[in-house]
């Protein structure tokens, strides 16, 4: 039978890079939460033991360089599944815009392959296994509001953000997050405060959240892209209350309180950037 599961996007509200480690993996902070901007992932369970994927996206591989295959693999593995699955993803999600779209396909594949050969595994155990396969792949096996720490897989959950609506800008390129972390250099950054983001969202105080978003790798993400940072002072000008980049970009995420602002800034900035979106944060009350 098949089997449906929802992959939710994630946009950061902040993030910043503490140091490099010997491993190679910066050292980083982050607060995520997910948004109602979604995959749609169909698995189907296949009598013969191999894993098949296909997504209608021609930036995405049909192969095992995909997310959600390397997810089923890793998830056959670890208990010894001697099954099939095909994986249909469809893709909602901009692909390399910093919304996690890939991590989020596989940490549903896990969740999805957890119900369906019903293993009945821990969030914490999907969480622990998706390690493996990217970064924000434990995080997006909660998808939900969370500070991610250690090289991003230490997910502590928070709850969720006061509730707005998320404009998103994503220019027509895609940004390499290893290119960008390559040229991380700690001393240059700007350092958002990750104490009072946290604050802000426990005492639910929205201008407080909003004057403190930040995201240390924008500055080397604009010197790459100029046009991310024209973005970002186009939706600042336009009146949204806080404005960060999501990632390693080029997505820039605008926080406004009520629609008729957040329609008024999307039909401004539609001439000027190639994919503009209003979402909601998605509702994990
Ligand atoms: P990251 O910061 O990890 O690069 P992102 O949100 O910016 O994440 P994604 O859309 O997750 O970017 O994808 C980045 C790369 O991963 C692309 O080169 C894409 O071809 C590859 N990829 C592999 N599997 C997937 C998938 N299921 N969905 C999207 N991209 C995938």
């Amino acid at each position: 039978m098949v089997l449906f599961e929802r992959a939710p996007a994630k946009i950061n509200l902040s993030l910043n890079v503490l140091g490099k480690r010997d491993d190679g993996f910066h050292e980083v902070e982050m607060i995520m939460t997910a948004i109602d901007l979604m995959d749609r992932i169909a698995l189907y369970p296949l009598a013969e033991n191999r894993i098949e994927v296909s997504a209608d996206n021609q930036y995405v591989p049909n192969d095992e360089r995909n997310l959600a295959y390397k997810a089923a693999l890793a998830f056959k593995d670890k208990y010894h599944i001697n099954k099939g699955v095909r994986i249909e993803i469809e893709k909602n999600i901009p692909v390399s815009a910093g919304l996690g779209g890939g991590s989020s396909d596989a940490a549903a594949v896990l969740r999805g392959l957890d119900r369906m050969w019903s293993v009945n595994a821990s969030p914490q155990e999907l969480a622990a296994l998706g390690e493996s396969i990217g970064s924000d792949v434990p995080f997006c096996v909660y998808s939900t509001t969370a500070l991610a720490t250690g090289h991003g897989e230490k997910i502590r959950e928070l709850p969720p953000p006061p509730s707005c609506y998320v404009i998103l800008a994503k220019p027509n390129i895609g940004v390499s997050t290893r290119g960008v972390f390559q040229k991380v250099s700690i001393k240059e950054l700007s350092h958002p405060n990750t104490n009072e983001i946290i604050k802000a969202i426990e005492a639910n105080d929205f201008i407080k959240l909003c004057k403190n978003i930040g995201n240390a790798l924008e500055n080397i993400t604009f010197c790459l892209h100029p046009n991310v940072k024209r973005i970002k002072e186009k939706m600042v000008q336009a009146g949204a209350n806080g404005v960060v980049m999501s990632g390693s970009g080029p997505t820039i995420v605008g926080l406004v309180e009520h629609y008729s602002k957040a329609k008024r800034i999307y039909n401004g900035l539609r001439g000027f950037c190639e994919e503009v979106y209003i979402v909601r944060l998605l509702d994990h009350r």
